[in-house]
Formats: structure tokens, sequence, C-alpha cells
């Protein structure tokens, strides 16, 4: 495979990366040649091509499907601890090949290194959690409705999962579904974004396979939505977790509904970031920009807006923009910045879109406003009111709208007004009031004190309204997530009936 780079130097593809194995192929429990057009993967930041992987077409896709179906019978009647023990194996790999991975997460996805090394670790931790699950209790014992018989109600593995995955993290928010799907003994098969195969895809394939996953308990299938609705329509798969915009979460939803299985939706957010009056409005403004700028802003939990008490609003705006200005844009991979490219021109267009519409229908640039792509600069809009593009949508770039708020109540209404319900923040020197205002938000996660981009492993992360279907990711959550209940009764002898 032929790989330049802006340094002239071969990628750093050592290990598990070594692309002799995996270019132009694809993952179905080994590496087969592509049945289809190969994938070209783009560094966002100049972009170079870093890699090839093969493609996948709705027949494959149900190939696939099958054996990883064949494969969980077994896999399933495997010891808890044996399947502990292999994801603890690929934990051990993740770090071992650290540096490898940090370099190939910046360039393919075009954030910072401190953004891979938090997606590095959090994968790392939702191994070593889903690890843990086997000491969950597993069921209950019931009453019986006859003395003779023993009546429990157990959790049982689903079979297979089909996982689909977004672009902005990509190997953590697979890991997130496959690690905890694999520990409950289902066999996964995991469609990454087309822009983002390799951290989202190779990485997993690589690691399953080396720490000693049995062949075709997790399997790849890469393409675009016509792979991904193929997946969602396999009658094998019994549940899917999809982690991407609402739209296509909407779609996937549907799809899941006509075959009758089981869907977890995380999707796309608005998250409002409130600062009361009695905030230290500093220490709001770093968290604030942190919020919305970081990885460009394209990330779920961004703050998508600022939601701001009038008496303070002056100072907030300008203490924000002091943040704003400090930023270093460029290229992450050489340069020490703080904001590094977006994903794609048509995302580009789309901010800029979204920022000029706003301005038309009355809010004002503070800073930036302007790009030069793969750059936007980070921007802070002022007099964001509803109805403008800017308040109503999703962004997924490094925008900052700011709407001010009458009083209180008017933030909380504020807060409340979207459809969205994925994170929030409360910034008040009173913890009173920031209890108060934060249990009157509907989002799934509410920080008060700090901002709305946090996820652990062991939290149960998820969004209400349109940014999910109220399923939630991580620790204890999975074993609903990822196993279904059976009853089962259990007699020595056989029941005699009436007739
Ligand atoms: P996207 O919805 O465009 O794509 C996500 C995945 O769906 C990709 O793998 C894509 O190939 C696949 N896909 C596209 N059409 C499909 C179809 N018809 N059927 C099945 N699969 C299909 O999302 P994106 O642009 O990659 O990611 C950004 C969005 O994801 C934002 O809205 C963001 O908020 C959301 N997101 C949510 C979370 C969360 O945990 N809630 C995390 C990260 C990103």
């Amino acid at each position: 495979m032929n790989v330049r780079t802006t340094i002239d130097q071969p990628l750093h593809a050592e290990g598990i990366l070594s692309p002799g194995i995996w270019a132009g192929r694809v993952f179905q429990g080994r590496w087969i040649p592509s049945e289809r057009e190969l994938i070209e993967v783009r560094e966002p930041a100049t972009d170079l091509p870093l890699g090839t992987v093969g493609s996948s077409t709705p027949g494959s896709v149900l190939d696939a499907v099958d054996r990883a179906k064949r494969a969980q019978l077994t896999w399933q009647s495997e010891s808890p601890e044996a399947r502990a023990r292999i994801l603890q194996r690929a934990a051990a790999l993740l770090q071992d090949n650290h540096d490898t991975l940090i370099e190939w997460i910046v360039r393919e996805t075009g954030g910072l290194r401190a953004k891979a090394e938090t997606e590095l670790q959090g994968t790392i931790g939702e191994l070593f959690h889903s690890a843990a699950l086997f000491i969950e209790p597993e069921g209950h014992v019931l009453r019986s409705a006859n003395s003779g018989r023993l009546s429990i109600a157990r959790r049982v593995p689903l079979g297979v999962v089909g996982v689909i995955t977004p672009w902005n993290f990509p190997l953590l928010l697979a890991m997130r579904s496959v690690a905890p799907a694999l520990a409950l003994g289902n066999a996964v098969v995991l469609k990454p974004d087309p822009q983002t195969p390799i951290t989202g895809g190779v990485v997993l394939a690589q690691i399953f396979a080396e720490a000693g996953l049995p062949e075709g308990v997790f399997q790849i299938v890469n393409g675009g939505a016509d792979v991904g609705e193929a997946l969602v329509g396999a009658p094998a798969v019994r549940l899917v977790t999809f982690t991407g915009s609402t739209r296509v979460g909407r779609r996937v939803g549907e799809l899941a509904g006509q075959h009758v299985k089981k869907v977890s939706l995380e999707l796309g957010g608005k998250s409002p970031f409130i600062v009361l009056d009695d905030a230290d409005l500093d220490a709001a403004a770093s968290a604030g920009a942190w919020a919305s700028f970081l990885h460009q802003g394209q990330i779920c939990m961004a703050s998508g807006r600022h939601i701001v008490l009038r008496s303070v609003a002056k100072t907030y705006l300008e203490l924000l923009r002091d943040h704003t200005e400090r930023l270093a844009v460029g290229n992450p991979f050489e340069e020490n910045v703080a904001i590094g490219p977006i994903i794609n021109r048509r995302q580009i267009e789309r901010i800029h879109d979204l920022v000029t519409s706003s301005v038309a229908s009355g809010a004002k640039i503070i800073t930036g406003g302007t790009y030069a792509h793969p750059y936007y600069r980070p921007t802070v809009l002022s007099g964001v009111t509803p109805g403008m593009a800017a308040y109503e949508q999703e962004i997924f770039g490094p925008v900052a709208p700011v709407v001010i708020a009458e009083n209180e109540e008017h933030a909380i209404q504020l807060a409340n007004d979207t459809e969205y319900g994925l994170s929030a923040a409360v910034q008040t020197a009173s913890l009173e009031r920031g209890l108060r205002v934060a249990q009157r938000i509907r989002a799934g996660m509410v920080h008060i004190n700090d901002q709305t981009i946090s996820d652990l492993p062991g939290i149960p992360m998820g969004g209400m309204g349109q940014s999910g279907n109220g399923s939630r990711f991580g620790s204890t959550t999975n074993v609903d997530e990822f196993t279904e209940w059976q009853w089962m009764t259990i007699g020595a002898t056989p029941t005699r009936y009436a007739f």
C-alpha cells in the first residue's frame, strides 16, 4: 500500500496496524479481499490518503451475520471468566500499541492528541468494565405457583448484535457497544463510518483476533447507508445499537421496528450551558469554550446554546470572546493547536450556512464566523433567539451561540425548549440554586458547575427526547441493553393436568 504523509514518512504503522494484513480487505472473522471498490481513507487536515479498506455488499452483510449467528452459539457457552480474559487481553493490546493508536486517531479523525488520549483510555475502560460484568447477578429466584417447582428469571444473550457508529470518536463509540455485547455472550457485526474505518474498525478486529476471540464472533462490514440498512434488516440481528444523527437514527428505528428487533439509538444534541448571575464568570467562560470548541464542536454533547442571565451577559460574552481568540487553529498532528480540521467539506459548508443564516436573522458575530477549508475559526454568536438556525439546529462545528435569559425561570424554559435532551450544565455559586435548576432540565446528563461533555465507562450514558430512545450504555445498564429476560420453571417430575 502506498501511504504518503505530510512529513514524507510512512505513517506509524507497526504492531496491530501493520497495513500488510488489512489494507484493501474486510474482516469477516479473517481478512478477506474486498467484493466492491476499495474505500480510501483521507486525513481531514491534509486530504492525503491514509490507507484503504475493503467494502461490503448487502449480500456479504447477510453472510457475515449468518457466520456470527453460528459462532455465537459456541461463544455463549464459554465461561464468563474466559470471555472476560479475552477482553482484558484486548485492553492490554490497546495499551501496548498506545503510540501507534494515538497517531492514527489524531490523523483519521482530525482531533487533538488530548482527545485521542481520552478516546483511547475510555476505550480501555470500556473493556475493563465489560470484563467485570460477569460478577453482576444475572437473575432472580421467583415465587412459584407450585411448591414442587423452581421458578427463575435469568438474563440470556440476545444472539447477534449489529453496531453502527459515527466518525467522531470511532474507537470509543464502537467499543462501548462491542465490549459489553461480547462480554455478555453475544456475537457482533460492526459497521463503522466509511470516513474512519481504521480506528473505528481495523483496530478492533486486530486486537480481538490477537486476544484469541474465536473466528466469526466479531466481524466488520464496511460501507454506507446500503450496508447499514442491510445490517439492520438482517433477520438474525436481534439488537441494533446505532450512534449517529437523529435523521439517520429515525430511519434505523423504523427499519428495526419493521423487523421487530430491539434498537438502541444514541443521537444528536443541542445541549444547554446555563450561566446564572452568581456564577464565577471566568470559570464559566472557560468551561463554555471547552464545551463548544473541543474537537471543533463535533461532539454530540457539545454545548449548543449558552443560556446566560441578562445581568451578566455582557461580561460573559467578553470573557468567552477572550478565551476563544486564544485558541490556535491548525493541523493537530504537526502543531500544538486547540482547533483542528472539520471532518469534510460538506460539513464545513453546513456550519457556515447555519452561522450566516443566523446572522441574517439578527445574530451578531462576536468573533470568528469565517473559514479556510478545512478549518473553521471558533465562533461566538450573540443575540441568538428562538427560531434562528443556530438556536434550533445541531451545528456540529466550533460555534458558541449565546442566548439571553431574563431570569432563572426563563433560563430553564429556554434550556428545555429543544426536541433534544442529551446533556446540560448549570454554572452558579449556589449549590441549592444549581440543584433547583438541574432537577428541572430534561436531559440524560446534567452537570452543576461543569460543562456538558463528559462520559465514563461506568455511567448510564444516553439521551432523552430526540437524542435517543431511552436506552443506556455503561456498566450495569449494559446488562439490560445486551441481554434479555428468560423465565424458566424447573420440576423434577412431570406436571399432570385435568385433560
Ligand atoms: P450519521 O448519522 O450520518 O452516520 C452514522 C452512521 O450511520 C455511519 O456509520 C453511517 O454510515 C451510517 N448510516 C448512514 N445512513 C444509514 C442508514 N440509512 N442506515 C444505517 N446506517 C446508516 O452521523 P455522523 O455524521 O457520522 O455523526 C454525527 C452525528 O452523530 C451527530 O448528530 C452527533 O450528535 C451524533 N452522535 C451521537 C452520539 C451519542 O452518543 N448520542 C455520539 C457521537 C455522535
